[in-house]
């Protein structure tokens, strides 16, 4: 099996945002400052690769960078539910699995799905309820929190509750999506391994799908490897090679989202058309606290609910132009969705909009969701950006 050679924890001195833009480069004088995408099922016999299946040269370079910058050995795969699916299907038969009532809900479905066929028993708990985390971890195999959570922006705390995991001889795994290494490292925290979708804020321009795993022990990504291989949920060449090109200006398009994000969150606020506002950077939001425990800074992810109920949230995802009604999250473009419209659930109000901001003018947007929350037509200028050309 292909082992790539170099990777190894980070160097403690360097910032993440160093990390993210340096990491996983290497090769000799005269070889190109990137490790190009390489196209090959097969690799010629006697080296080091065999096939595809167990490795290539670009994934290998993604997963330097990645696991540099959450110290540990990465693993990627074709999709975050690909690398949590490789998780999960690492249990024993029966395992007791604990979860946050926040995880990421194709997640809880992907843990659902086991627990109806007999496979897994399962615990979902208020991660933000240390008391019943620590009531429900005796006999568990597996502990699973979102570290800021979508969409209901709930913040863990990653560092006591891996130390009660692992003294209940739990494993604990910590979905960053939407936190990134910009703003925690899991693994730094006590967590096992951390998992990403690089769909979302690595890649973060919207074009790709892809997963990775990091494991704070070399021996768990080599199982997670060979499981991988076995199961033959693969990256692709184009999606490694396009990640860790996204990966290379994460820190810049998370200072800029964040910045934007908070201007936006407080304009929302601020707005009598606007029934809440959900922003972890907002010093009355609920999460604010855990969040400055916890993390770095508050991402770019926020949530609102305007009056009018699912009509009026609907209407604001019609009328907006310079935003764009889409689902996911973490490009650099931003986003407008109404959650419930595919989950439902007792956490999620109907009206709820998620806004995933990315690298715009922050007037620009705010023009643009100011127009839109008053149901009219945006200015002839925003409409020019999203009509088809002639
Ligand atoms: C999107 C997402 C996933 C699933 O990742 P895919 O790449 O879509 O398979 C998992 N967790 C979180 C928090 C996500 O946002």
């Amino acid at each position: 099996m292909y082992r790539d050679p170099s990777a190894r924890p980070a160097d403690p001195p360097l910032s993440p945002a160093t990390l993210a833009v340096g990491a996983g480069r290497g090769g000799e004088a005269g070889d190109p400052l990137n490790q190009p995408p390489v196209f090959a099922s097969a690799f010629r016999g006697g080296g080091d690769r065999g096939y595809s299946r167990d490795g290539n040269p670009t994934w290998a370079a993604f997963e330097r960078a990645m696991g540099a910058l959450e110290g540990g050995a990465a693993v990627s795969f074709s999709s975050g539910m690909a690398a949590a699916t490789a998780l999960v299907d690492d249990l024993a038969e029966g395992a007791r699995v604990v979860v946050a009532r926040s995880a990421h809900v194709e997640v809880r479905n992907l843990l659902a799905e086991r627990f109806g066929r007999g496979r897994l028993e399962l615990r979902i708990v208020d991660a933000a309820d240390e008391a019943e985390v620590r009531a429900t971890l005796a006999g568990a195999s597996l502990l699973w929190l979102d570290a800021l959570s979508n969409p209901t922006l709930e913040v863990p705390a990653i560092r006591p509750l891996a130390a009660a995991a692992r003294a209940a001889g739990a494993r604990v795994v910590v979905d960053s999506t939407l936190a990134t290494p910009m703003l925690v490292r899991p693994l730094s925290l006590g967590a096992d391994i951390v998992i990403h979708s690089a769909t979302k804020h690595i890649g973060g321009h919207s074009d790709l799908l892809l997963g990775v795993a990091v494991a704070a022990d070399p021996r768990q990504a080599e199982q997670l490897r060979e499981r991988r291989s076995l199961h033959g949920a693969v990256p692709g060449t184009m999606e490694a090679w396009l990640a860790l090109r996204g990966l290379r200006t994460l820190p810049v398009r998370n200072d800029r989202g964040e910045r934007t994000a908070t201007i936006l969150a407080e304009r929302l606020a601020a707005d009598e058309r606007v029934a809440r506002v959900r922003y972890p950077g907002l010093a009355d939001d609920p999460a604010h606290g855990a969040a400055t425990a916890t993390l770095d800074g508050y991402g770019t992810l926020l949530t609102f609910t305007p009056h009018g109920g699912v009509a009026g949230a609907d209407a604001v995802c019609e009328h907006v132009r310079v935003i764009t009604h889409a689902s996911s999250l973490g490009g650099v473009e931003t986003l407008i969705e109404r959650q419930s419209r595919w989950h439902g659930g007792d956490d999620i109000a109907p009206a709820l909009l998620r806004l995933s901001v990315g690298c715009e003018d922050p007037d620009d947007l705010w023009r643009d969701l100011s127009s839109a929350l008053s149901g009219v037509a945006p200015a002839a200028a925003a409409a020019r950006i999203s009509a088809p050309s002639p």
